[in-house]
């Protein structure tokens, strides 16, 4: 069997829903589909928990509103039994009746996850009337994930057990991507643009064929054509090209998606679902590496320093110390270099986060930062390709490993 996934962009309007269904015709017959929340709605949903736990009513309300009449809208454009959907969106309503319990990750989760929810609902019911009979299944009742709210860690083993007993390899079946439940049935996330991830694990629990991740790009690309006008489509990825252009930022497939499928050598296509055709990036076990260079752009990006109060040498007592707090913080880091007596990290602007972080850090180091900085990546570099994107900028930390270069930089102004 195959696993697909559809992210919210393919999946933004009726007929992205009615695209998915031909895709599914044509090339599906064995398959487990994986879709996110339709469109943007996980980010409104994500300003109507805000709304909910500081009692703004109001927008509250509002936002509610809007997320249900952007349903309704799709709804209204296909055919199917959408009663289930009506029913989640009375679930939501109930649950924003009453007074906030939990901790606000966990509140999150509980709102959040319902994104999922309604896109599955309205695509199984739209698959079932146009003669696909999909099998709906609970995400929640299969991924088993810790409490860690938002970023659930999975449990493989109760996991792939529970997958294993529900998943009919032949046929259509559909889920959620992107969630999870804890052992006492509590809802959990997997982490932003986590059901590349989820398509992952089921690939990885029933042993399937494939994954295909259905974009709106034409596959992987060495350069996020917002950037640049050249891009060229990879064709073939190793896992180990495509673990590091993810773990850099490239945003086309979420980083923890490639281990399940490389554990298991399971191919992951990524290709586009408006030309469903084209053969797109195949990502597998190849002998050789990309012979073009790569390109990754994070902007909006802060470089701190930390210097110890005391003049002591940044060894392992200080190290040990500058992860915990990174840890208790909950910030990634996404670069890091240090000197005798100073340390650089480079990480994403988090107004929720790195304010915090800077607290905990002055306690014992003398802390400077530069913000608005823009971290760039090149695998496989050469000096063409530094010099190429330096211009007007100017260069404020460099990191050289064999095959990757890092550039810090801020706009020359
Ligand atoms: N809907 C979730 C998000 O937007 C998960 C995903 O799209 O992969 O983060
Ligand atoms: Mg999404």
């Amino acid at each position: 069997m195959k696993v697909f996934k559809f992210g919210g962009a393919s999946v933004k309007d009726a007929a992205g829903v009615r695209n998915l269904a031909e895709i599914v015709r044509s090339q599906g017959h064995n398959v487990l589909i994986v879709v996110s929340a339709m469109g943007k709605t996980t980010n409104a949903l994500e300003d109507l928990v805000r709304a909910f736990v500081d009692k703004q009513t109001e927008a509250c309300q509002h936002q509610f509103d809007t997320i249900q009449t952007y349903h309704n809208t799709i709804i209204n454009e296909l055919t199917g039994d959408f009663s289930l959907v009506h029913q989640t969106f009375a679930q939501l309503e109930s649950y924003l009746s009453q007074p906030v319990k939990g901790i606000y990750d966990e509140v999150y989760d509980q709102i959040v996850s319902l994104g999922e929810v309604l896109s599955t609902q309205i695509i199984a019911a739209y698959l079932t009337q146009a003669g696909l009979n999909a099998q709906w299944l609970d995400a929640r009742q299969l991924i088993r994930t810790d409490t860690t709210f938002r970023e659930g860690r999975v449990d493989w083993d109760t996991t792939a057990r529970q997958i294993k007993e529900a998943v009919n390899k032949s046929g259509v079946s559909i889920t959620q991507g992107f969630i999870g439940q804890t052992e006492d049935k509590r809802t959990t996330t997997l982490g932003r643009e986590g059901s590349d991830y989820t398509a992952a694990i089921f690939a990885f629990c029933l042993n399937a064929e494939s994954v295909t991740i259905w974009k709106d790009v034409p596959g992987v690309l060495n350069a996020d054509p917002k950037w640049f006008d050249d891009t060229v489509l990879l064709e073939r990825l190793t896992y180990q090209d495509a673990i590091e252009l993810a773990y850099y930022g490239a945003t086309v497939i979420h980083p923890k998606t490639i281990k399940p499928l490389q554990n298991k050598g399971i191919p992951l296509y990524v290709r586009s679902f408006l030309k469903p055709d084209a053969p797109g990036t195949v990502i597998g076990n190849y002998e050789r590496h990309l012979t073009i260079p790569s390109f990754i752009f994070k902007v909006n990006q802060v470089l701190i320093s930390l210097h110890p109060n005391d003049f002591s040498f940044i060894a392992e007592d200080n190290l040990s110390r500058i992860f915990g707090r990174f840890a208790q913080a909950g910030v990634k880091i996404n670069l890091m270099q240090n000197t005798a007596i100073s340390f650089s990290v480079v990480v994403d602007n988090n107004p929720d986060r790195v304010p915090a972080l800077l607290n905990l850090l002055k306690q014992d180091f003398r802390v400077t930062y530069n913000s608005d900085v823009e971290l760039i990546t090149i695998r496989y570099y050469d000096q063409g390709t530094i010099d190429r994107v330096i211009p007007n900028k100017k260069l404020l930390l460099e990191q050289k490993s064999r095959y990757t270069v890092q550039l810090v930089v801020k706009e020359l102004s």
